[in-house]
């Protein structure tokens, strides 16, 4: 009995130039490692059958699925601020897209599959620390709340794959609204194919969007639609301390998805001009740079779409930058909004930015450890005594004495309960994250001792970030200095 994926293919109905259709290269000796029951399930998938060497055999690559129409998408894109006109998947596969229990339709694709036409000088393969870091925090990201592709199983493949040194290979079948960038509009807008440019609209409209086609100018929603998903996104980002770390075109998502998980980390103690990626040398996309490089790529965006916009030329980059112009008010709005819950605020008054301003100088100026001071600051909303939890994240704690006043001041004007106002800012301050030196010190385990023991610990650590979970409150600490991760990679 062959294994059924319900696959119900449109990508692929579009023309031949949007795609390469090519299969996986098989591998040698696949072994599943991790498989994201829930995630199956709500794909239509049967957890159990995929539990078994056919299975590995198919999410590995080396079995290709029925219904499946495997391709390699095209897209182009910025990367570091310089165009690339043909980028594409060069170590990715799609499958095909499912329609999950939701009534979502998702795609379904292998990472780190074999080369495909679009692979440059890369083989096509990933290496197991890369997957099993994509794994963990696009699931962590998944609990968090803040949209993201999904991680539904990793294999090794039983090959090598060559690096600086020799590493398992492995590949990370990924679960994504869609996997259309930023770059895939540029792909067609470089070649001044204003058709491919409008097809491509059409469908994303259809698939992410479909209100605009109600509207009477479909493209110009269309826009507006993607602005305020990335606005939101990016705003998310920032209120957990995210940094992406290679914000390139073609790394963002129309669909408003976190996606192409590589040298992101979360930051430990506040800092706002904190880089991980050891490739982002200039700070481009640096924890507080996101919201301006994240309009940065709609601005591409938007050059893409201007012929569709109106056949005057003038008049299509007059309107884009109207429409433009709403990212800083959208994003605006939601990380102040973000802010307010994070200190447990339920009104809106004025002076609020600048409390919250004023705690976040205070954090990065003495260090304070981003997580834990919100965390910690939420059970100080019920109990006073907290606050000596939260002075102690501070270098100089005093600095922290002023402003606890101001804040207990500001929040005994508000009607809630001590009690309302702590379980609501747990629910959005987390206590558990994917720290860096955590992710480390599994992938450590993983490839040096063949160990997933601490993967599976994490993992399911992580799935409730919000929850005490006291057996496992060591997962909730930062890093001892020489734990501290100082530099992240792509691990291409
Ligand atoms: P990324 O930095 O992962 O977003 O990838 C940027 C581009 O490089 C994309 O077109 C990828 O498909 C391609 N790429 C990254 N790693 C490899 C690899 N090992 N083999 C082939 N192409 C790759
Ligand atoms: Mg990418």
């Amino acid at each position: 009995m062959t294994i059924h994926f319900p696959f119900q293919n449109t990508y692929t109905a579009l023309p031949a130039s949007f795609f390469a259709r090519v299969a996986p290269t098989p591998v040698a000796a696949p072994r599943l490692i991790k498989l994201n029951r829930p995630l199956a399930l709500q794909l239509g998938l049967d957890p159990d059958r995929l539990d078994s060497l056919e299975g590995a055999e198919i999410l590995a690559g080396k079995r290709v699925p029925d219904g499946a129409d495997p391709i390699a998408m095209a897209y182009a894109g910025h990367q570091f601020g310089h165009f690339v006109p043909q980028l594409g998947d060069g170590r990715a596969i799609l499958l095909g897209e499912v329609i999950d229990a939701e009534g979502v339709r998702r795609d379904i694709q292998l990472k780190g599959s074999g080369p495909t036409p679009f692979s440059r000088r890369g083989d096509g393969r990933a290496a197991l620390g890369p997957v099993l870091r994509e794994y963990i925090v696009s699931e962590a990201m998944f609990a968090l709340s803040i949209p993201t592709t999904r991680s539904l199983a990793a294999v090794i493949t039983g090959e090598n794959v060559m690096r600086e040194t020799p590493l398992p290979g492995a590949v990370l079948t990924r679960v994504a609204a869609s996997h259309i960038r930023v770059g895939t509009f540029q792909y067609f807008a470089a070649r001044s194919d204003t058709e491919g440019v409008r097809r491509l609209a059409d469908h994303v409209i259809a698939r992410h969007y479909p209100h605009a086609a109600d509207t009477d100018r479909p493209y110009r929603a269309l826009l507006e639609a993607v602005i305020a998903r990335q606005a939101d996104l990016v705003a998310r980002w920032l209120l957990v301390g995210f940094i992406h770390g290679v914000m390139n075109t073609d790394n963002s998502s129309v669909a408003g998805e976190t996606i192409d998980y590589g040298p992101c980390a979360f930051m430990d103690h506040y800092d706002p001009a904190k880089v991980f990626s050891s490739i982002d040398q200039q700070g481009r996309y640096a924890y507080a740079n996101q919201p301006r490089i994240a309009l940065w790529n709609l601005t591409r965006l938007a050059e893409c779409l201007l012929p569709l916009l109106s056949d005057d030329k003038d008049k299509a980059v007059e309107e884009a930058q109207t429409i433009l112009g709403e990212f800083a008010e959208r994003f605006t709005s939601a990380y102040q909004a973000g802010l307010r819950q994070k200190i447990g605020l339920f009104t809106v008054r004025d002076g609020d930015e600048a409390l919250v301003q004023d705690l976040l100088d205070a954090m990065a100026k003495n260090q304070a450890d981003f997580t834990l001071t919100f965390r910690r600051l939420s059970d100080a909303a019920l109990d006073p005594d907290g606050d000596t939890e939260v002075r102690a994240l501070f270098a100089e704690p005093v600095a922290c004495d002023e402003w606890a006043a101001r804040w207990r001041e500001r929040i005994s004007g508000e009607m809630q309960s001590p009690a309302e106002r702590q379980a609501a800012m747990r629910s959005v301050n987390p206590a558990f994250i994917p720290r860096n030196h955590r992710v480390e010190a599994v992938i450590e385990a993983a490839v040096n001792r063949d160990d997933f023991a601490p993967f599976e610990e994490l993992l399911a650590v992580l799935a409730k970030p919000y929850q005490d979970q006291p057996e496992f409150a060591g997962y909730a600490d930062p890093p001892e200095p020489h734990q501290c991760v100082l530099q992240t990679f792509c691990g291409t």
